[in-house]
């Protein structure tokens, strides 16, 4: 059963922000709720009030132009990212990202700004935003900063949003015309499933169609909060993609930047074969992507 607790619908920001400032730890910000609902339920957290701030404005819509690129609100749904149109024609790899999350009911309800801020290292909309360079718009009592996404988490479920501020929107530019996305979560099953690890892969390569000039990794369940692997992403500059032995070397770059904790899904050492595996697997596999497009 629920504890009681006062529902709170601010319409604008500031007072958004002045009730989190006010309610401390005994107010909880909600969006889509299926991870605060859920931990509601399960009687271990109580909270006296809840913010819902699905009504905010700024925080809903997905904005895009040629110039600017995309902008999310924070109050987006998974749902709504999977659809939209310009979303599955440039953005490949979060769709791809945001498609694995739950079930099609929690991706109706989860917004991209919960999955975000839940701070999960699994989640599943975050390595997708991470090598498309993503920034946070985020709103304080005391006006807007920005922070890029990759300096967001400081932490397992801890974030930089200070005790005022909520995250407002998440923006990024425009992918290059022509660049190889993939997206890859391993998990026990193919629905309802938290990532074992995912593997989040962004490339661009030469006009020889082989040699990258661009690679951005990203890594989930493989260290406290979701990462970039830049010394592997840096390693892979002038290689040539179709060269699988130089492809796989990537694998045992990658596992001396990853930290995966042993958990009762899986052990570390585990976690670490994969990531040998799977990178250079899923490197492949966005190479393919922009080669047979
Ligand atoms: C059955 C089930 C399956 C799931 N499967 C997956 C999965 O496969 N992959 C995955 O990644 N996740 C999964 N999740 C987790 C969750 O659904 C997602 O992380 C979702 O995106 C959370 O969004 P939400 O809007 O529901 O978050 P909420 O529950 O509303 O909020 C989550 C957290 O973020 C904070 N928050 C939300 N919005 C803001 C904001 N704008 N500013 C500041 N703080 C904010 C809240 O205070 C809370 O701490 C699953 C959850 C359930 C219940």
């Amino acid at each position: 059963m629920i504890a009681k607790f006062d529902y709170h619908v601010p319409a604008t920001l500031k007072e958004a922000c002045e009730m989190k400032q006010e309610y401390g730890s005994s107010g909880v910000i909600v969006a889509g709720g299926s991870d605060v609902y859920a931990k509601l339920h399960d009687g271990n957290h109580r909270y006296d009030h809840v913010i819902d701030i699905k009504k905010i404005p700024e925080m809903k819509g997905i904005e895009w132009s040629e110039q600017e690129g995309l902008s999310l609100g924070a109050a987006v749904t998974h749902h709504e990212i999977e659809r939209h149109p310009v979303i599955t024609e440039r953005y490949q790899v979060l769709v791809q990202g945001v498609r694995t999350v739950g079930s099609l009911q929690v991706r109706n309800r989860g917004t991209i700004g919960g999955n975000i801020c839940t701070a999960a290292p699994s989640a599943d909309g975050v390595g997708p935003l991470l090598v498309l360079n993503s920034e946070c718009v985020i709103h304080g009592i005391g006006g807007e900063r920005i922070v890029p996404l990759a300096e967001f988490f400081t932490g397992p479920k801890r974030t930089v949003l200070r005790s005022d501020e909520v995250l407002v929107r998440v923006r990024m530019k425009n992918p290059a015309s022509r660049y190889g996305g993939a997206y890859f979560k391993y998990g026990r099953r193919n629905a309802m499933e938290i990532a074992l690890l995912n593997i989040s892969v962004y490339l661009e390569v030469d006009d020889d169609n082989k040699t990258c000039t661009e690679m951005r990794i990203a890594l989930g369940t493989s260290a406290p909060t979701p990462i970039r692997v830049h010394k592997t992403e840096q390693y892979f500059i002038g290689k040539d993609l179709t060269d699988n032995e130089a492809v796989a070397k990537g694998g045992d770059l990658v596992i001396e930047e990853a930290s995966p904790r042993s958990s009762w899904r899986a052990n570390s050492n585990f976690r670490l074969t994969l990531l040998r595996q799977l990178v250079p697997r899923t490197v492949k596999t966005a190479y393919k992507s922009l080669i047979e497009e």
